[in-house]
């Protein structure tokens, strides 16, 4: 794991900024702009971001987004590539036909 620390149930990367970020996976829905007490959520124009600055790591928004899209930055890659072999399986999955 590079650069992140936990403390007390939150997460700071080397420069004590918090971690979570959204992944392309948000849907737009716009549940955890709710959930966050710190208004660090905002919509962008494709998707929800996160405010760095605003975030405090406390993981509150985390279970109720619907797409599994608010992940630490430190396993955003991961969270992609899961993504990516999911759409390859659906493709792959579908052109073999009944
Ligand atoms: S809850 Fe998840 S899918 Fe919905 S807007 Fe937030 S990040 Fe996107
Ligand atoms: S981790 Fe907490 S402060 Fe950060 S965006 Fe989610 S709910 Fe808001």
């Amino acid at each position: 794991m590079t650069g992140v620390e936990e403390k007390e149930g939150r997460t700071f990367d080397s420069e004590g900024s918090t971690t979570y970020v959204v992944s392309s996976d948000c849907m737009n829905c716009g549940v955890c702009e709710f959930m966050c007490h710190t208004g660090a959520i905002v919509q962008a124009p494709n998707q929800f971001i996160i405010k760095k600055h605003l975030c405090d790591g406390c993981a509150a928004c985390v279970p109720f987004c619907p797409a599994e899209a608010i992940v630490r930055r430190d396993r955003l890659a991961l969270r992609q590539e899961d993504t990516v072999r999911a759409r390859l399986r659906q493709v792959l999955g579908g052109s073999q036909g009944p």
